[in-house]
């Protein structure tokens, strides 16, 4: 092993750090979740990342989706979406209008931003990113984004440096538009440590933080497993010698499961753990970050693919001459 590769954030030891990112992917989430939450972060004195979507509240299209995605009925029913999420949200898009997120959540995101957490974009229209990525081009992804950063600016004040994908879907596309947009870093995987994604051998200059844990929908959708239980299981994945990151949902972990996220979280600190946003995490860990593809793949728990970090590429690619 090189002396480069005893560095790695993937093998060295780093203060036990866990990221925590808080995504709004609803005007629910975004309204009743994330304010809730805050209050939670200010009572413990921490700090996460917030990434919260834009545009477009269609999450009745969403629920369309058991049409269409084996098992997401079913997933739907263990989970018990409809009262995390209610009714009127699964029928946001639908049968009621959608609501755009960003106009009428200025305050809590100026809020999370005066508090001194991170806060970044969920994209703009979170069930089109969903659904539809990879049929859309590279234009329309950009599109996404350009509007994701432009409805923020208008919302909080400020431009958002960070970005977290929906549904841990990424694509080409998505990854080169953050990079042409400059943004600091983004959340679009799942994973092991942050990481230089790799497209057509070059690597990228806007690091990935990945998504390490495993998320309480996917648990509960596994089914016989309760809130409890998935606390248990994120204290039982945290792994000591690299940053740990979890994705909590501000309509699930932010209203019925809201204790559930404070006892967790409770736990961790008193195990050692220090909670930080994001940003941190990356600043945090070892130089050069690895260089890794993204691809395709799935996680238990959650129905259709994911993106994920791929195995390490090695030092000495030809690209790098
Ligand atoms: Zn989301």
């Amino acid at each position: 092993m090189s002396a480069a590769e005893t560095l790695r954030p993937d093998r060295a030891r780093v203060a036990p750090l866990l990221g925590l990112r808080v995504d709004a992917c609803t005007y629910l989430g975004a309204r009743e979740g994330l304010p809730r939450i805050l209050d939670l972060l200010a009572r413990l004195g921490l700090r996460a990342s917030f990434f919260c979507a834009m545009g477009p509240d269609r999450s009745g299209l969403a629920a369309l989706r058991v049409f269409r995605v084996p098992g997401f009925l079913a997933k739907m029913l263990r989970t018990r979406a409809p009262s995390m999420y209610g009714w009127r949200t699964l029928l946001h898009g639908t049968l009621l209008p959608a609501p755009r997120i960003a106009e009428r959540t200025g305050e809590v995101l100026r809020r999370a931003a005066a508090e001194g957490h991170e806060v970044g974009i969920h994209s703009w229209d979170h069930v089109r990113w969903q659904d539809r990525l990879d049929r859309l081009d590279a234009r329309a992804v950009r599109e996404d984004y350009e509007r994701a950063i432009e409805a923020f600016e208008a919302a909080a004040g400020t431009r958002p440096r960070a970005a977290a994908a929906p549904a841990w879907l990424a694509s080409s596309s998505s990854l080169l538009a953050a990079e042409e947009l400059g943004l600091e870093h983004s959340s679009d995987v799942r994973g092991r440590c942050p990481f230089l994604p790799v497209i057509g051998g070059r690597a990228l200059t806007v690091p990935q933080v990945p998504v390490t844990l495993p998320t309480l929908d996917e648990l509960l959708g596994r089914g016989g497993l309760t809130a409890e239980g998935f606390r248990r299981q994120v204290l039982r994945s945290l792994e000591l010698g690299r940053p740990n990151v979890l994705a909590v949902h501000a309509e699930a972990e932010g209203r019925a499961h809201l204790g559930t996220l404070e006892a967790l979280l409770l736990e961790a600190l008193a195990a050692g753990w220090e909670v930080v946003p994001l940003g941190e995490v990356l600043a945090r860990v070892p130089r050069p970050l690895p260089r890794c593809p993204v691809e395709r793949g799935t996680v238990p728990g959650r129905a259709g693919e994911v993106s994920l970090q791929g195995r390490e590429v090695g030092e000495a690619s030809a690209d790098e001459a």
